[in-house]
């Protein structure tokens, strides 16, 4: 019996022992399949340094969200965007979200020796669409309710269950405060919660060598907050390389704003600014024509000859760049939602089968979801091979 059973085991081990590694040969395997994909894509030598990037016109940054903190996602959503080439990864201003996308960025490139992206955090000087989040009681929800938030949730941030009552709600950290189920409610019972970040707490994070780059929304009403914001952060702004403001457009006032802002930060700033321009914030989630605005906005900018130095996201020339005489009109894209939505699709697939894993222990996750993401930043970088390469 003994024996039979010591037998049985070590067949059973032996077996478990050819499964793992058969597994961990497939794993390799799917793993060097995507170390080809991005080398013959070319993403090392077309992904340019970062300034480099803005200069050329090619700056792709992913925007993973203000208010984004589900640190899972945020961690293989780095790790895809890294390996695709994207320019700068920004996210929301949180020390355990920041140690994410690092752990995420480390591992691609331990798949593929990659220039490192920078890492933006991102903050609000006052109230602002970003920075908000959705919130109710499922207890004072009908039971019979068809539950439209939770269908609309791009995110995949409202999960419901029905006992004596509905229990569950919004998770909170996967909340990013687009919106799109507050109207859907047919009782009225989401509300929008807002939150400032604090300058100590964001001076605190600047300070980690592991964040280049910070965005500071500003909602165009008055300059005090932003004042207050940018002198609460001290010398820490003396560790960053870039600093962006994010702007909404207020007409005939957009430039006086800039330059007051410009002249707050003028002092202490030792590194490259950037003006992001927010034609319609948050707009991309809650309807159409978002592009077209922010192109006139930017467009409407460029030509404006009162405007502060610094380089745009959206088109203004890039006059503080060392050798800016070739600099693009366009310094770059920034993707949102569609950026991760493409890959956010195929991590659901993928937690679906694994639970909670990281994406380069499922190469073939991996590798399908580096795809999109190579299609998407090679539209803006010229990735000319993509699709060439063969599995
Ligand atoms: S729909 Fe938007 S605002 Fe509502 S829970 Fe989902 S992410 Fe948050
Ligand atoms: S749609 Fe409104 S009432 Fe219905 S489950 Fe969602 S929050 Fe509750």
């Amino acid at each position: 019996m003994a024996f039979t059973l010591s037998c049985c085991n070590s067949l059973f081990l032996h077996n478990q022992h050819v499964k793992v590694s058969n597994h961990v040969s497939n794993n390799n395997n799917h793993l060097k399949s995507v170390k080809n994909l991005v080398l013959s894509t070319g993403v090392p030598s077309i992904a340019t340094p970062p300034q480099e990037s803005l200069q050329k016109g090619n700056w792709v940054k992913l925007i993973c969200g203000a208010s984004f903190e589900d640190v899972v996602d945020i961690r293989n959503m780095s790790l895809v965007y890294t390996l695709a080439g994207g320019t700068l990864c920004y996210y929301a201003a949180d020390a355990s979200v920041v140690s994410a996308v690092n752990e995420g960025i480390e591992a691609a490139m331990n798949i593929v020796s990659l220039r490192r992206p920078w890492v933006m955090i991102s903050v609000n000087d006052d109230e602002d669409l970003h920075f908000r989040k959705a919130a109710f009681d499922p207890s004072e929800c009908p039971l019979d309710c068809s539950r439209p938030c939770e269908a609309v949730c791009p995110a995949n941030a409202i999960a419901l269950k029905k006992g004596e009552s509905l229990e569950g709600g919004v998770i909170n950290e996967r909340c990013y405060g687009c919106g799109r189920c507050l109207p859907v409610c047919p009782y009225d019972k989401i509300k929008a919660v807002t939150y400032l970040r604090d300058a100590v707490s964001t001076a605190q994070l600047v300070r980690r060598t592991d964040v280049d780059a910070i965005e500071i929304h500003t909602n165009g009403r008055q300059t005090d907050s932003f004042k207050e914001f940018w002198n609460g952060m001290g010398d820490s702004v003396s560790h960053l390389r870039l600093v962006a403001i994010s702007l909404p457009d207020v007409g005939e006032a957009t430039t006086t704003l800039m330059n007051t802002m410009f002249s707050v930060m003028k002092p202490n700033l030792s590194c490259y600014n950037l003006w992001q321009l927010d034609g319609r914030p948050m707009s991309g989630d809650i309807g159409r024509g978002a592009t077209r605005e922010v192109l006139a906005f930017a467009v409407r900018l460029a030509a404006a000859e009162d405007k502060p130095p610094g380089n745009s996201e959206d088109g203004i020339l890039n006059e503080d760049i060392p050798g800016s005489s070739e600099s693009s009109l366009i310094g770059g894209i920034a993707y949102g939602g569609y950026a991760r939505k493409i890959v956010g699709r195929i991590l659901r697939s993928m937690q679906s089968q694994h639970g909670l894993a990281y994406i380069e222990d499922c190469p073939v996750y991996l590798s399908e979801a580096l795809r999109e993401a190579l299609a998407l930043v090679g539209s803006v970088k010229c990735y000319t091979h993509l699709g060439v390469h063969q599995e």
